[in-house]
């Protein structure tokens, strides 16, 4: 059978995880294309691994609708969601595949392959709950994926379960882990830290975005709890999220800790980063669907400290990779710092451990040959 023709749809042009995920799994994909609703640093990404890359004319701002927004604040829009599927009908035609990498990219499609009749996977790298979704916006999802879902892809088994507590079909259930492909860093510790004007002495790094539900709060008030522990913070706010990043910069001042926090903004260096701290902290304080970061940190070979909510259980083997600490527990969380920089004894069995899982479980080539797969079964389901 000859390799199918793909259509990868996602509704945003910035890069977030999601994104980072979907530039990782078009690698054997060139030649085939993308729509993305609006323009951003996404569409440079997917076109330097070969995708043929359209900007729909109608998605500009769709990204400011959050996503728990009520269904009132969606109907201005609705003449330019209906501009989007027609352009996603027209494109889904000349393709035998429609991949949708997000929520908003796969409700859209749903409706385009309804008229297209195209086989539709959807890529859902999120928990469908009350915590990020409203109810309304759950039923249509879910709604819509029984209907016109050919394969429901999710990262691990939390986003799996969440799918299905909210009446999704188990059979339409794929999981395939997140896989990275990272080189190791030839620099030491020290030579990072002093190339990049990293801090001496102990130091922690979070590497997310900046949002709420990230937790990098909680982070601030461990520290306050951890003298002589310094921290960097890489990511910045990306969805409607400047306020608690103004928030993050006021518990600074508030708790003194303005000569050991360091913001250091969106950052395209974050293996090297990663490599130079002591410990990289993943503080979600809601389930986290997967995280990256947590595989980035193993595979670096840093010692992980995360919250036991969602996939960090599953990545980190219940503690076995890695420490985890209850969410929001900001004492945990010292203790947890204060422990791993007594460097404990069993810590670098821990950490060959978490790397040895890492290459083992979550590497590029096992996501890229189940996601190959998929798109075959579903290719083949059409016929
Ligand atoms: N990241 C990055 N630069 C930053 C902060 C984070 O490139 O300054 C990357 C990080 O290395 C990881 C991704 O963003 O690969 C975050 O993915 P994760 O699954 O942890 O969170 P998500 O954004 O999907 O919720």
């Amino acid at each position: 059978m000859a390799k199918p023709r793909v259509l990868f749809v996602c509704h945003t042009g910035a890069i977030s995880g999601a994104e980072l995920v979907l530039v990782d799994l078009v690698q054997p994909w060139a030649g085939e294309s993308a729509l993305l609703f609006e323009n951003g640093p996404l569409a440079p990404a997917l076109a330097a691994k070969g995708l043929k890359v359209t900007v729909s004319r109608w998605g500009q701002g769709l990204t400011q609708v959050r996503r728990d927004s009520s269904i009132l604040k969606v109907i201005p829009l609705v003449g330019r969601l209906f501009g989007i599927v027609l352009e996603t009908i027209a494109a889904a035609r000349r393709h035998d595949v429609v991949y949708a990498n997000s929520q908003k990219a796969f409700v859209l499609s749903a409706l385009a392959v309804s008229v297209a009749r195209r086989p539709l996977i959807w890529h859902l790298h999120d928990i469908i709950s009350s915590v990020h979704f409203g109810a309304m916006q759950r039923r249509v999802q879910v709604t819509l994926a029984n209907l016109f879902a050919s394969r429901v892809v999710v990262p691990s088994k939390a986003c799996a379960d969440a799918f299905i507590a909210e009446g999704g079909k188990q059979p339409l259930v794929v999981v395939v882990p997140n896989g990275l492909d990272i080189a190791p860093e030839a620099l030491s510790p020290a030579q990072i830290r002093q190339q990049l004007q990293l801090p001496e002495g102990p130091l922690v790094g979070v590497f997310s975005r900046l949002a709420a539900w990230k937790g990098q709060h909680v982070v601030l008030q461990a520290l306050a709890r951890t003298p002589g522990v310094s921290c960097i913070i890489a990511g910045d706010a990306m969805f409607g999220e400047q306020a608690y990043a103004a928030k993050l910069n006021q518990m600074v001042i508030d708790l003194d800790l303005g000569d050991r926090v360091h913001f250091l903004g969106r950052r395209s260096d974050v293996p090297r980063l990663m490599r130079a701290v002591d410990a990289v902290v993943h503080p979600s304080i809601d389930p986290e669907p997967f995280g990256r970061t947590l595989v980035e940190a193993m595979l670096a070979g840093v010692p992980v400290i995360a919250t036991d909510a969602g996939a960090a259980s599953d990545i980190l083997q219940a503690g076995r990779a890695g420490t985890l600490v209850p969410p929001g527990d900001a004492d945990a969380l010292a203790a947890a710092i204060i422990n791993i920089m007594s460097k404990p004894p069993e810590l670098a069995a821990q950490l060959n451990y978490a790397e040895a899982r890492a290459k083992s479980h979550y590497g590029a080539a096992q996501m890229l040959r189940a996601i190959a797969g998929v798109i075959d079964d579903a290719s083949g389901a059409r016929a």
